[in-house]
């Protein structure tokens, strides 16, 4: 399905250099490495929020649909890939301004095309006393975009949605919103205190369709003395729901604060042998003052042991991994770069590392990747639990034998995201052919539909795979979509999305 669109209107509004319709182009944003491709008709990269409204204007004139991406680093969830072929990508990758970072308050304000590795760069280079979550998905992913999806990160702020302050959208009208004290200029603490007055609108313009956001606030982390990571392996399967119950007490009693992630052994060293490396292998962090560190070192030494005294467990802090990168440079190490890249996430430091190792390919970058020239194709399957022994247990168990029955290898990952709850994810990988992506798709969409009937929901979705998610309550349904019929009636923006 293509759109009838005017190519004289939009180069009017973005010039040509900013609005392409090439097939080399189109083909970037239509492919993704999910193995699927959906054409848009063209891609437009407006620089501010002027552009933006003119192209809403145009669009609700002329019946176009819009999707937008903040850097379309969306990988394994439909990429830069629309709702629907034949729309326009709204590329904000040029609205990349770090608008302000305070130092006093913890807060940066930054627009959608930021990458990971632009802020982190620029922390780096202001000698700042502040850090950012970094997610797995590279140097030029985005930090807003991933935040709308309720993306989750490594360090004590992995819970990303819940560090946005305020955010500022374009409405299908044209109008402009600003959530929090966003709206009241003079508010004293516009960027401190996310809750506004009056209803919250955040949750509102998240993994939904009726906004473009151009600007989000977000907490950032104060740099801690000293960091610890710790490094569990259990060698039995069974280990996975006591040392879940153990991680849940410690960050109930916020010992641990950081995202802590349970590896099966397919995920955390692929192939490989290492007889270091257990069926389970969990990762978190510590930090703080030095002294506390120390002190809740030992806590959660002992509660780990308590729970499953056969756990080996490692700390590991910067002088140990300034040790372990030297002794690697002499004897290559196996297990060095894994630990490496998990250290790296827990410091805030992003990476293209997990990318490299998903496609096999040492030498690829983020920012130039054209995942449709792989024939490696991926895609994500996850799950939310409560963080109980038994909820876990049951969601693996059910998982692993469907992966086993269709004869998928079965890399997982359980990630404590808050102290009760957890996000299981695993993926497929397969060749880009018709039969092995048909396959896949299929795989994907009855898994999820097991798992949602057994009331394991996923966190979110993308291009491809709405489809896959549950029915919301009627009540639910109706209100969404009457805000969206309210908000934007000609459905402009990303019809479908969430089904909405
Ligand atoms: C190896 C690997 C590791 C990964 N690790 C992680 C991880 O640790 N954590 C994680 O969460 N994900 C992870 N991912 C998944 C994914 O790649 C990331 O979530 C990535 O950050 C999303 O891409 P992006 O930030 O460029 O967002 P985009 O693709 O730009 O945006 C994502 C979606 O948000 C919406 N959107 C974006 N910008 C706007 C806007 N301005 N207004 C309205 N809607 C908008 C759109 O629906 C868009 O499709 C990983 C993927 C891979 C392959």
């Amino acid at each position: 399905m293509g759109q009838e669109y005017s190519s004289g209107s939009l180069i009017s509004i973005f010039g040509s250099e900013r609005f392409r319709d090439d097939a080399h182009t189109l083909s970037k944003y239509a492919s993704s490495i999910g193995g699927n491709s959906l054409m848009p008709c063209c891609v437009v990269y407006p620089i501010d929020e002027s552009e933006i409204v003119a192209l809403i204007k145009l669009a609700n004139t002329d019946s176009l649909q819009l999707f937008t991406i903040a850097r379309g680093r969306n990988f394994g969830y439909g990429e830069a890939q629309g709702t629907h072929a034949g729309q326009v990508i709204v590329d904000l990758s040029k609205m990349n301004r770090i608008v302000e970072v305070n130092e006093t308050l913890a807060y940066a304000t930054i627009q959608p095309g930021v990458s990971q590795q632009h802020l982190f760069e620029h922390l780096q280079k202001s000698d700042s006393r502040l850090q950012l979550d970094v997610t797995g998905a590279g140097l030029d992913a985005s930090i807003v975009g991933n935040i709308l999806e309720r993306g989750f990160g490594h360090t004590d702020y992995g819970d990303r949605f819940a560090r946005v302050v305020r955010m500022t959208g374009v409405m299908a009208d044209g109008s402009v919103v600003k959530t929090g004290f966003g709206g009241f200029e003079n508010a004293n603490a516009k960027n401190t205190y996310k809750y506004g007055l009056g209803p919250m609108l955040d949750g509102l313009l998240s993994q939904s369709n009726f906004a473009i956001i151009t600007e989000m606030t977000i907490e950032l982390m104060p740099k801690p003395d000293k960091t610890c990571m710790f490094v569990v392996s259990a060698k039995d399967e069974s280990a996975l729901p006591l040392l879940v119950d153990a991680i849940r007490e410690l960050k109930l009693s916020g010992i641990v604060n950081s995202a802590v992630h349970f590896a099966n052994k397919a995920r955390a060293i692929g192939e490989k042998e290492n007889r270091m490396a257990g069926f389970w292998n969990m990762s978190g962090s510590i930090s703080g003052p030095t002294d506390m560190v120390m002190a809740k070192k030992r806590i959660v030494r002992s509660a780990l042991k308590k729970a499953y005294p056969k756990a080996s467990i490692w700390f590991i802090d910067e002088f140990m991994m300034g040790l372990a990168s030297f002794v690697n440079r002499i004897f290559k190490i196996s297990l060095y770069q894994p630990l490496k890249d998990a250290w790296d996430l827990q410091k805030g430091i992003p990476t293209d590392n997990p990318l490299r190792i998903l496609l096999a390919d040492e030498s690829l970058e983020s920012a130039t990747i054209r995942t449709g020239d792989y024939q490696t194709c991926f895609l994500w399957i996850n799950a939310v639990c409560a963080a109980d022994g038994c909820s876990v247990e049951q969601l693996y168990e059910l998982t692993s034998s469907l992966f086993k029955e269709h004869g998928y290898a079965f890399p997982v990952t359980f990630t404590a995201i808050n102290p009760r709850s957890l996000i299981m994810i695993t993926n497929i990988n397969y060749l880009r052919s018709e039969d092995s992506i048909a396959k896949a798709h299929a795989f994907s969409k009855r898994c999820h539909e097991v798992l949602i009937q057994n009331g394991y929901l996923p966190y979110r979705s993308g291009s491809g795979a709405f489809e896959e998610t549950p029915e919301y309550a009627t009540g639910t349904s109706a209100l969404l979509k009457g805000i969206k019929g309210l908000v934007d009636p000609n459905y402009t923006f990303a019809p479908g999305k969430y089904r909405i």
